[in-house]
């Protein structure tokens, strides 16, 4: 396996050996220099071999496989041929922006392409797939749904690829990904896009899709987003947010602001005061209907709307220019759906600001991102906002460091209470056999169900909220 990393060099597009009508759908569209991304993958795409690409959305990946996959389709015609590329991504949003790209590329082509995603009606798929574009963009759930009706045909597939692979993961889409694999011909060439390589199961996958790939590894999700700012203000509580928010979005400068929260019920809550507070905003979330959510999402492109409130499934992949700040109203789960959602904002050299909310709950889940990022979120306040909650309280040294003095009881004494807490911990939720039978009724021994007491163990001592989060104990197989 062959790994690459970034030439200092940028090569233009007219040097990457692309088709000169393709260079023209370029022009048309402004894009003067290839990406990093786009400068290393399309000729690696072309010439034809399996690749692994890390790099992350804002990146310009999408061109990255689109412009090779065109050129190839463009170059060698053949009009007979059914599918001839299948991309295969994790949301309908995504497909939607490929499907645009794609299209905008393929200008100046006779290329065709084609969405199948879940929300669209299955009659009017099925004549998509009649009229027999050469590209099929879709999401993996919908395209099962497809297959088992019988109606994709792949033998003729050229091109697979894997976009998002990590989130088609995380979306439980791995076996669906490689059944959709298995029916195209083994003769293909396969093309894996994930900001992570690290995700569980993603081994199995590249070893099951790919031949011989190449890797390229770019930005990763880990790689720190230097033209964004990242800023954290304490928060005391959810009414201590939401004043925070409207702070924000009545001071901060922006042309577009995605404020994101964890569940649907606080995106619709916040909506609704969001509004009130007289701006033009709009929920995006998972259990909205495909028209409502292509709606906001028309609404939000063209301005209608500048504050987009969403869930982190809804606003995956999502791609409008002008989002120059995003406010997390809770902290991500975890540090890569935080990457995805920062990732929101200063998308092509763009600049950008991050802004989450912190409250006493959320602080060591923000130290753990901080030290699974490797970056220092900027502390700010906001004058006549400031809350109670300054951060976890210091830890008072323990130990030798305290100057405590040596236990006593002298070695022996220790080692026997150390076997007698271990014999503890393994007896714990046991029964315990009592020493003197116990009475035929009453007695203080025993439990209403006439049983002897359970032993249980002891709740341990909270910890003193430091920032650090307690460790696992290591399962046994
Ligand atoms: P992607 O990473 O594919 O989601 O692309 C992120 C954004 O960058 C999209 O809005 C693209 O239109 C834009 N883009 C992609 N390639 C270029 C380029 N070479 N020059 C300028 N913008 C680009």
């Amino acid at each position: 396996m062959e790994t690459q990393t970034q030439t200092a060099e940028q090569p233009q597009f007219s040097t990457l050996g692309l088709h000169e009508r393709l260079i023209r759908g370029l022009e048309d569209l402004k894009y003067e220099q290839p990406t990093p991304v786009q400068a290393q993958t399309i000729p690696a795409v072309l010439e034809g071999t399996d690749l692994m690409v890390g790099a992350e959305t804002g990146s310009g990946k999408t061109a990255a496989f689109i412009l090779p996959i065109l050129h190839r389709l463009h170059t060698n015609p053949a009009p007979k041929s059914g599918t001839r590329a299948l991309v295969l991504v994790p949301t309908r949003e995504l497909a939607r922006q490929v499907e645009k790209q794609c299209e905008k590329l393929a200008r100046f082509t006779y290329i065709k392409s084609g969405m199948i995603i879940g929300g669209d009606s299955f009659k009017f798929q099925a004549s998509i797939f009649r009229k027999n574009p050469e590209i099929i963009i879709a999401t993996p759930g919908r395209l099962m749904e497809h297959l088992e009706k019988g109606t994709p045909d792949f033998k003729d597939l050229e091109v697979l690829v894997l976009d998002e692979a990590d989130r088609m993961l995380d979306m439980g889409f791995g076996a669906d990904v490689l059944t959709i694999a298995g029916r195209c011909p083994e003769a293909r060439q396969t093309l894996l896009f994930s900001a992570t390589m690290k995700q569980k199961g993603m081994q199995d996958m590249t070893e099951q899709v790919l031949q011989n790939p190449q890797t390229i590894i770019l930005n990763t999700a880990r790689d720190p987003h230097e033209n964004i700012r990242q800023q954290i203000i304490l928060a005391d509580d959810l009414q201590h947010k939401d004043k925070l928010l409207d702070w924000l979005l009545n001071n901060e400068t922006y042309e577009k602001a995605v404020v994101f929260t964890n569940t649907r019920v606080q995106a619709n809550r916040l909506n609704g005061l969001v509004r009130y507070n007289k701006h033009r905003a709009a929920a995006l979330h998972g259990e909205m209907t495909q028209d409502e959510r292509n709606k906001v999402m028309q609404n939000f492109r063209e301005g209608r709307i500048n504050v987009l409130i969403a869930t982190d499934v809804a606003a995956r992949g999502l791609d409008v220019k002008g989002i120059d700040l995003v406010i997390n109203l809770d902290m991500a789960r975890n540090g890569d759906d935080y990457v995805h959602r920062i990732g929101r904002t200063g998308r092509a050299g763009e600049q950008g600001l991050a802004v989450t909310f912190i409250s006493p709950p959320e602080w060591n889940l923000m130290v753990g991102i901080e030290r699974y990022l490797k970056v220092k979120f900027e502390r700010r306040a906001i004058e006549g906002l400031k809350g109670h909650y300054k951060g976890p309280k210091k830890v008072k040294a323990s130990g030798k460091a305290a100057g405590r003095k040596k236990k006593p009881g002298g070695k022996k004494r220790q080692e026997e209470l150390g076997k007698q807490r271990h014999r503890d911990k393994k007896n714990i939720g046991k029964r315990r056999t009592p020493a003197v039978k116990p009475q035929a009724s009453g007695g203080e021994n025993k439990t209403a169900d006439g049983n002897a007491p359970v032993r249980r163990k002891k709740p341990a001592a909270k910890l003193v909220d430091a920032g650090f989060e307690p460790m696992k104990r290591k399962k046994k197989d």
